[in-house]
């Protein structure tokens, strides 16, 4: 029980990489906030978990809604009186080559990957320094280190997402939060629904693993820096794609 009396807000956690990540730390005895802009979905997760035997509140939330997330921050702070992690996982894809992408697709993705990151941490890190704890994590992909074809406002979403961990961890490491990334490689989620099978068998033969990774390895690495167990890593981002950048 790695993250017992842990409170950890998570958001997009009714889908994916969010929800297996809610379901690892429950097992290791955290308090969720499950957040999502998808008010049936997280209201459904948040009522397994509680069925299960674990604490969990639902909250409908969009990340670029910063007057939401205030809202709902202060309402955490009231019932639970504390946050001590907080997984920026909401994010989404609108893929064109940068011939043909629109100013709104580009948009779109920078306004929740990226400025929902910064909106969510801000609203948080005021609760962390009053605690003078805490662990901030961040989604970025693989596509944030090395780019990928199509995915111009991704790419600039999730490197700018690994500048805000290692300015962060500057800004926070000495007051006692640790702010890390995590680099996925091509996980199967609904985000992949749009990529063409013939894509995603490159992408599978691209892996020294030969396939695609599953929600649940991506928690585990969430799960492993929010513990204690990771209390020395600060400012990393940490690749987790089965090798495909080899
Ligand atoms: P997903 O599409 O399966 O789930 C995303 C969840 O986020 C959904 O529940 C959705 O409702 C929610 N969401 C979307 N926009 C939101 C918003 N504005 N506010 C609140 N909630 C919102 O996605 P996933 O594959 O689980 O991805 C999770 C994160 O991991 C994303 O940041 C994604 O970019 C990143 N990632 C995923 C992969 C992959 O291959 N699946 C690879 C690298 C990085």
């Amino acid at each position: 029980m790695k993250l017992k009396e842990r409170v950890a807000l998570i958001t997009g956690a009714a889908a994916g990489i969010g929800q297996a990540t809610a379901r690892k730390f429950a097992s290791e005895g955290a308090t969720l906030i499950l957040c999502d802009r998808s008010a049936e979905a997280v209201q459904r997760e948040a009522s397994s978990l509680t069925a299960e035997g674990h604490r969990a509140a639902a909250y409908t939330l969009d990340v670029t809604d910063r007057a939401g997330i205030d809202a709902v921050v202060q309402d955490v702070k009231g019932r639970f009186g504390r946050i001590d992690i907080l997984v920026n996982n909401a994010g989404i894809t609108q893929d064109a080559r940068l011939a043909r992408m629109t100013e709104d697709q580009f948009d779109a993705v920078i306004d929740v990957n990226l400025k929902g990151v910064f909106h969510c941490s801000q609203a948080v890190a005021d609760t962390m320094l009053e605690q003078q704890r805490g662990v901030i994590l961040n989604a970025s992909s693989v596509v944030g280190i090395y780019g990928n074809f199509g995915q111009t406002n991704y790419a600039a979403s999730k490197f700018g997402v690994i500048g805000f961990t290692k300015t962060w961890a500057r800004e926070l490491g000495p007051k006692g939060i640790r702010v890390n990334a995590v680099c996925p490689g091509f996980i199967e989620t609904d985000i992949l629904k749009t990529m063409p099978p013939k894509v995603l068998d490159g992408l599978r033969d691209a892996c020294w693993q030969r396939r695609l990774g599953t929600p649940a390895e991506i928690a585990n690495v969430y799960a492993f820096l929010a513990s204690d167990d990771a209390s020395y890593i600060n400012g990393a981002a940490i690749e987790v794609s089965g090798g495909i950048s080899l």
